[in-house]
């Protein structure tokens, strides 16, 4: 195992994490010899890390934070005015852009595969409990009950023609920050980089030749520590976990990944499922699904898709495929791998 890159990447991540206003902060490093670039800033709200090493690093990192906005400001964005989603879920029913259409098209499929476990129209269920933007307190239980229930049928498509019935919106949280790291990719195969680590909060992109090293964040530190390591190729690697956003109320965890069939975050002694896969919005679609399908139903959703899960519980047990079960190697000792 390559450690030095593993801690190579946390540091980034902890630098990241101390600079929550700062919106572009190139730093220029040598690391074996060979020149490195990395920019980070805060878009899709959360921390955006771009280490690039290769010719013309550092414009290729630039460009990488400014494509990440883009794709948030034209397209995924529900809040920034103007974007695709935004007008969509305004209007009703909108021309909506390729990339747009890509993406609701795979995260629908998801959706559909999942039998709702994931569910893009979601909106107004997750503005109620408003826990990205610092809820303390659960909603009343009449309000969650008005609110649950699938949504993502009343999302239709004609052409690039997308229509919203029955009053859902959409929220694209859980898949847009995999879905910007596939347009990243695209980026990186026409500059002269030759290794990238691109991390959009819990969304990850590998790009070069030879083995990656990725941690598996801590359930109780979060991305500041890891409890085990996934050796791996170029690729894409989303996680989604209790500890990213949630308030404690009454001795209870309320989290950010929502059941849409009984309104209330997930609670099925998971912690956090990672997604290993060759798409960045099916790595992103599916770490949120198989979190909520939890593990023997994740994990042939995964399997579906020809993609690979790890699974981490509260009880500190570790789950997963059989494709990667090879890969991983358990750092805090504290945990066990269960099957
Ligand atoms: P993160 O936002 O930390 O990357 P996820 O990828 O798991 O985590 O996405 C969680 C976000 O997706 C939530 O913050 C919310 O906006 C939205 N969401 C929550 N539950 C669901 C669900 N069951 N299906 C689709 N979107 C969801
Ligand atoms: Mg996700």
């Amino acid at each position: 195992m390559n450690k030095k890159r593993l801690i190579i990447i946390a540091v980034v991540v902890l630098v990241a994490g101390a600079l929550a206003a700062v919106c572009f902060k190139p730093v220029r490093s040598f690391i074996n010899g060979k020149k490195e670039y990395t920019a980070e800033g805060f878009y899709m709200n959360t921390y955006v890390t771009a280490k690039v090493t290769g010719e013309s690093s550092d414009a290729t990192a630039k460009i990488i934070l400014t494509n990440i906005e883009t794709i948030e400001n034209l397209c995924l964005s529900r809040t920034v005015e103007g974007s695709d989603i935004f007008n969509l879920n305004e209007k009703g029913s909108f021309q909506v852009s390729d990339l747009t259409l890509s993406v609701l098209k795979t995260a629908l499929d998801v959706c559909d595969k999942s039998g709702g476990a994931l569910d893009i129209g979601i909106a107004d269920l997750v503005d109620l409990w408003n826990i990205n933007q610092g809820a303390a307190q659960p909603p009343e239980e009449e309000k969650i009950s008005s609110l649950k229930g699938n949504k993502y049928s009343n999302i239709s498509i004609n052409g690039s023609s997308v229509t919203l019935d029955n009053g859902a919106k959409i929220d694209l949280g859980s898949v847009g920050k995999g879905a910007a790291c596939d347009t990243v990719l695209t980026l990186l195969e026409m500059s002269g980089a030759k290794r990238a680590v691109v991390s959009i909060g819990g969304s990850i992109l590998l790009y070069g030749d030879g083995d990656f090293t990725v941690g598996i964040a801590s359930p109780e530190k979060g991305s500041a520590d890891y409890i085990a390591t996934i050796n791996t190729q170029s690729g894409f690697v989303s996680t989604s976990g209790t500890y990213e956003r949630f308030f404690d109320y009454n001795g209870v965890r309320y989290h950010h990944i929502l059941d849409p069939e009984t309104g209330y975050p997930v609670q099925n002694g998971l912690a956090s499922v990672t997604i290993v896969s060759d798409s960045g919005v099916l790595s992103d679609a599916l770490s949120t699904a198989c979190f909520v399908l939890g593990i023997e139903n994740g994990k042939k959703l995964a399997e579906q898709y020809g993609c690979q899960a790890i699974f981490v519980t509260d009880g500190k047990q570790i789950y997963s495929t059989d494709g990667i079960r090879n890969q991983i190697e358990i750092t805090d000792n504290s945990y066990t791998m269960a099957d």
